[in-house]
């Protein structure tokens, strides 16, 4: 739908486990039905001048600030297609709200109205896109087209067209990114909903503008969704298999995790390396397209592919996949492009991502995960896993399951339980009130939550989905192989339970509909996390160890310095992107291997003694999500300094009261959760303190 600022939010989620494809995830649109002639711009400076003096003498002295405000707002948005300079005046004349309780009465009908719109739209989009998020049977050829079909895409322009933009934009306040960090903590409830009104118009885009934008996206989506590799036909040297033969990874979500599984088994070195050496085939695009989803034989070492005649391999002809990763990032980027000259307050869509969605400015980002990734107690870290392993590091021990709970427990004892606890979705879906209430949830509160809960069987690895209106549901996908759930699975369903109890408690116990959010995906994330981390715990498998604790600690600290690196990666490609606007897939390739062997350089080869490794590069949010990955580290950030405040305290309780709070800027909702801003401190104070303790 309508990727009005607030949907955005809301619906770009949890893709930490798996390819959970976004059910929506665009920017603002409009039509453009009034063809090029409506993209002028009438009202010029003087006018705005002469309309603004005119409102004054009729409503009064008292409605200056307003109108000196509401005017100009109005006029950078009113095309030829509008109306007249002069229909612009007398709009403005007509419907300036001086009345404060009209002006009240008007804002509740909005609310309630956008409630209906956007709900309404949501419930359409997720349905027909169900063929391609469940797994619910063969897609067919029609799934893909309807996937693409957005029925809101007109609705900004409609909202402009019939001038109740121009009502939003005359009547209250636009405010920035900055005006918010500084005014936002002395605003009313009442207030900072109607600046969320006013955030639904930051650009007027044509419907063809942001058909490009969702059809890279769309394009992005299927083409990592169908980036599989069939690891038991990967051989080696001598013409082994060493992986199971019905095991298909999906990159990069598969490769790593089942790399993470590797720790505890006989074998797991060399299939660490195996994988290890596939993800840099895909970086460099090396990988032979024939491999690509496909059952093909491939020694990822030689780099060579055979077909199998009876009990020999004979080695048949294969070229490397073209570049298309990276033409799919220039895709995107591309489109983006066409939207940067429509905001005129964030004209480049890394402005969009971090002011407009995020709302933490660029640099601020910038600034907390350089902070962690430097952080001078990660050699110790480094070395604490070294230790562990008996061996030097290796550039994919970024993955080190063994601060894991589970990584202590054998893979296959993990999945045998898992195995026989949820044989089916719907075993799980009946254990849901049962985990609520180990959580801290009472049974009335657990009964509450699932009832406004749906849980689907997920075609890519899961993904959560929240509802927008009351009387609908949010969504729990998650996936459950034929032979029924496994670990993974069960991991990811907890992590997408987090979201969606979140997401209830956002949307219906929010004393504004325009607040009925958290304000960014890492305060999403954060929820999600508290309840992936206690997972063990609901499984009747809690580890006794009194280390426990830091254990876990550096869990989070190890996966927060690993994923932070991707985001600067993903960043910096972007901010590269826009240095070189003309560049072509393979140059892209070029300076993506470069950003990240740089970043790798300066903050990991310290820690891994290893220069120059790529392995940075692998993720597939790069290309699907783009600049979406920063809202991980800054999600176990949070999500650290959530769990350090809720030691002691009900966690149910206290993340109720959390998600009430709503749509402000992340800052504000911190200082309201846990009483400071994001940091990195509390999680490299406690590694430290693990550490230390972990080492005696
Ligand atoms: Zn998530």
């Amino acid at each position: 739908m309508r990727r009005l600022v607030l949907v955005f939010l809301l619906s770009v989620f949890c893709i930490w486990s798996g390819v959970g494809r976004s059910a929506e995830s665009s920017v603002s649109t409009d039509s453009g039905a009034t063809g090029s002639s409506s993209s002028t711009i009438v009202v010029t400076p003087d006018c705005v001048k002469q309309v603004t003096d005119k409102l004054i003498t009729k409503f009064g002295e008292a409605s200056r600030v307003r109108i000196e405000r509401g005017v100009p707002q109005a006029a950078v948005y009113w095309r030829t297609g509008d109306g007249t300079t002069q229909e612009f005046e007398q709009y403005c004349l007509d419907n300036f709200a001086s009345d404060p309780v009209l002006l009240k009465d008007v804002f509740a009908r909005f609310e309630k109205n956008f409630e209906s719109i956007q709900g309404n739209y949501h419930r359409i989009t997720r349905d027909i896109k169900e063929p391609i998020d469940l797994d619910i049977g063969e897609k067919l050829p029609v799934d893909e087209p309807f996937a693409k079909f957005d029925p809101s895409n007109h609705l900004q322009e409609d909202l402009f067209q019939t001038k109740l933009a121009f009502y939003v934009l005359l009547n209250f306040a636009q405010t920035s990114l900055m005006d918010k960090l500084k005014d936002g903590p002395k605003w009313s409830r009442d207030e900072w909903a109607q600046t969320r009104l006013v955030d639904y118009f930051p650009a007027r885009v044509p419907a063809d503008v942001q058909q490009k934008i969702n059809d890279a996206q769309i394009a992005g989506e299927s083409y990592i969704n169908d980036y599989n590799i069939f690891a038991g036909y990967l051989l080696t040297a001598d013409k082994k298999t060493p992986f199971a033969e019905d095991l298909s990874l999906i990159s990069h979500w598969g490769l790593r995790d089942h790399l993470a599984t590797l720790y505890v088994t006989d074998d797991g070195l060399a299939k660490q390396e195996m994988i290890f050496k596939v993800m840099e085939r895909i970086i460099d695009q090396s990988i032979p397209q024939s491999v690509i989803n496909k059952k093909t034989f491939w020694d990822p070492y030689s780099n060579t592919v055979f077909e199998k005649a009876s009990d020999t391999y004979k080695q048949i002809p294969a070229s490397p996949e073209p570049d298309t990763r990276y033409a799919m990032i220039l895709k995107t980027f591309h489109a983006q492009q066409i939207a940067d000259p429509l905001y005129p307050k964030y004209p480049r869509y890394i402005d969009r991502r971090f002011d407009l969605e995020r709302q933490i400015p660029e640099k601020e980002v910038e600034r907390i995960l350089t902070s962690l990734v430097s952080s001078d107690v990660l050699p110790a870290v480094g070395e604490l896993i070294s230790k562990r392993i008996k061996r030097p590091l290796r550039p994919y021990d970024l993955w080190y399951s063994g601060f894991k709970v589970s990584g202590m427990i054998p893979e296959k004892e993990l999945n045998e339980k898992i195995r026989q606890k949820y044989a089916t979705l719907e075993a799980f879906t009946k254990d849901v009130p049962r985990i609520l209430q180990f959580l801290g949830f009472t049974p009335e509160k657990a009964q509450y939550l699932i009832d406004r809960i749906a849980i689907d069987p997920a075609r890519g690895a899961g993904h959560a989905t929240g509802a927008m209106m009351h009387g609908d549901k949010a969504h729990l996908r998650t996936r459950v192989p034929k032979n029924s759930m496994d670990y993974q699975g069960f991991n990811t369903a907890m992590h997408e339970l987090g979201h969606c109890v979140e997401q209830t408690f956002t949307l219906y116990d929010s004393d504004h509909i325009l607040l009925a959010q958290v304000p960014n995906n890492a305060c999403t994330e954060c929820f999600a996390f508290v309840f992936q981390f206690r997972d063990m715990d609901v499984l009747g498998m809690p580890l006794k160890d009194p280390q426990v604790e830091h254990i876990k600690t550096l869990d989070t600290f190890w996966t927060t310095y690993e994923i932070a690196g991707v985001a600067l990666v993903d960043l910096q490609v972007w901010r590269w992107m826009y240095e070189n606007q003309n560049a072509t897939p393979a140059q892209l390739k070029e300076a993506t291997i470069k950003i990240a062997k740089d970043v790798w350089n300066k903050y990991y080869a310290p820690v891994f003694k290893i220069q120059d490794c790529p392995i940075l590069a692998i993720y597939s949010h790069m290309i699907a999500y783009p600049l979406y990955l920063a809202d991980y580290p800054l999600g176990f950030i949070i999500c650290y300094q959530i769990e350090d405040f809720l030691k002691g305290k009900n966690l149910a309780v206290e993340m109720e009261r959390m998600c009430k709070s709503g749509y402000l800027t992340p800052k504000q909702w911190m200082e309201n959760a846990v009483g400071s801003d994001i940091s990195p401190e509390a999680i490299i104070k406690a590694a430290k303190k693990a550490v230390e303790a972990l080492n005696k």
